[in-house]
């Protein structure tokens, strides 16, 4: 059914909200966790009501996400180091300060050529010479 017919709009929809069963579907998940809101949420409940191959996909996938929601969370293995299980939360839980941490040689060394770049400019602006910094210095 996902073929030419699955493009066609709601069969029940008012005409002046029928959007593509595709476009439908790519906002069930959304839909179906209540984080689309609006007319978003409006067009796609009229659709799901005037299109039963959508509905039926709507159930299907609520169906899989109450699966989901009902497993147990996964855990990190036991055998794991207390410092690979901390290493692997930070990971999870933010993943840019990880990054951050992993290569903090590579973060060290943009910072320290971004601060002399924003001094040389700032010297190359004031038409700083050495001596007048030497000068200055003393
Ligand atoms: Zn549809």
């Amino acid at each position: 059914m996902k073929g030419a017919r699955s493009r066609l709009p709601g069969r029940g929809a008012p005409a002046r909200r029928r959007i593509p069963c595709d476009a439908v579907r790519g906002l069930l998940v959304e839909y179906l966790g209540h984080e689309l809101g609006g007319e978003r949420a409006v067009m796609v409940r009229e659709h799901l009501r005037g299109c039963p191959e959508c509905a039926a996909e709507a159930a299907r996938l609520e169906r899989t996400l109450a699966l989901l929601r009902e497993a147990p969370a996964p855990s990190a293995p036991s055998a794991l180091s207390p410092s690979s299980r901390r290493r692997l939360h930070r990971a999870v839980a933010h993943p840019l300060l990880d990054w951050v941490f992993v290569h903090h040689r590579i973060v060290a060394w943009t910072v320290a050529l971004g601060a002399l770049a924003a001094v040389l400019a700032v010297a190359w602006r004031c038409r700083l010479r050495p001596e007048t910094v030497i000068y200055w210095l003393r």
